[in-house]
């Protein structure tokens, strides 16, 4: 089944890149396994898929063992500071910075480790009250004070649009924050590029590409509804950190 959604969000990466003139080789596929089996992701992972986003510390140490060293772990959810050491080493990329005590922890932690780390910044694109990231006005004086920090580098911006059953809804948040990281790349900060915009989920991610996104995080449309009552590690429960 996993194969199959794969190959299915391929092809409508595929169609919507035709569709609006963009390469499907700069959409970078994230397939969001969080609460997933280690054996879903290997199905994946046989399917060609290297990206892989999760939302939890633990979950990330707990599969990182388990699955090839060659796939490229995402830190999608928000992250709590004392639980940046058990990570630093083992994501490629964190997308959910939205504090400068957290870019702080981050830079120190991966001093320490003596490894560079790549990150997003998390914009709260239309305000909800329930979601992490920061206000939209504010994203420009974050990455500034995080391009001065060292081993840390500001790779784009990320946002979680709002939940809607109309896709459609959510065009002119994506449109406002590829504006926000052009408006962003032209003050040319050093240590700071703009080339990763990481938005669009399962229902809106085609919306998201159309207008611009460079990356897209897909859960359901691959590895179908999750069920959060479930012990996903298949042993016996660790010590959860
Ligand atoms: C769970 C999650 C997703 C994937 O959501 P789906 O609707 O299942 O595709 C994407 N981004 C973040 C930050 C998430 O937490």
């Amino acid at each position: 089944m996993v194969k199959e959604n794969l190959n299915q969000v391929r092809e409508n990466i595929k169609r919507t890149c035709e569709k609006t003139g963009r390469d499907p080789e700069d959409i970078t596929l994230i397939a969001v396994s969080k609460t997933k089996p280690v054996s879903m992701l290997e199905e994946a992972y046989e399917s060609r898929c290297r990206d892989f986003g999760e939302n939890k510390v633990q979950e990330i140490m707990d599969k990182y063992p388990a699955l090839p060293a060659d796939i490229r772990w995402h830190m999608i959810g928000h992250l709590q500071r004392n639980k940046v050491k058990y990570i630093i080493d083992k994501v490629s990329l964190i997308h959910s910075v939205d504090s400068l005590r957290l870019a702080q922890e981050i830079s120190s932690q991966a001093g320490k480790k003596q490894v560079d780390v790549d990150i997003l910044v998390e914009v709260n694109i239309a305000n909800e009250e329930s979601k992490f990231g920061i206000p939209r006005q504010e994203t420009f004086q974050l990455v500034e004070e995080i391009s001065k920090l060292p081993y840390i580098h500001v790779k784009g911006l990320m946002t979680i649009a709002p939940f809607v059953t109309n896709p459609e809804d959510n065009r002119k948040y994506f449109r406002e924050i590829r504006k926000l990281s052009v408006d962003i790349t032209k003050k040319n900060i050093d240590n700071v590029t703009m080339s990763v915009l990481s938005m669009g989920m399962t229902g809106d991610y085609m919306v998201a590409i159309e207008e611009g996104a460079t990356m897209v995080r897909v859960g359901t449309g691959i590895f179908g509804e999750r069920n959060y009552g479930k012990n996903i590690h298949e042993k016996s429960s660790k010590e959860r950190i």
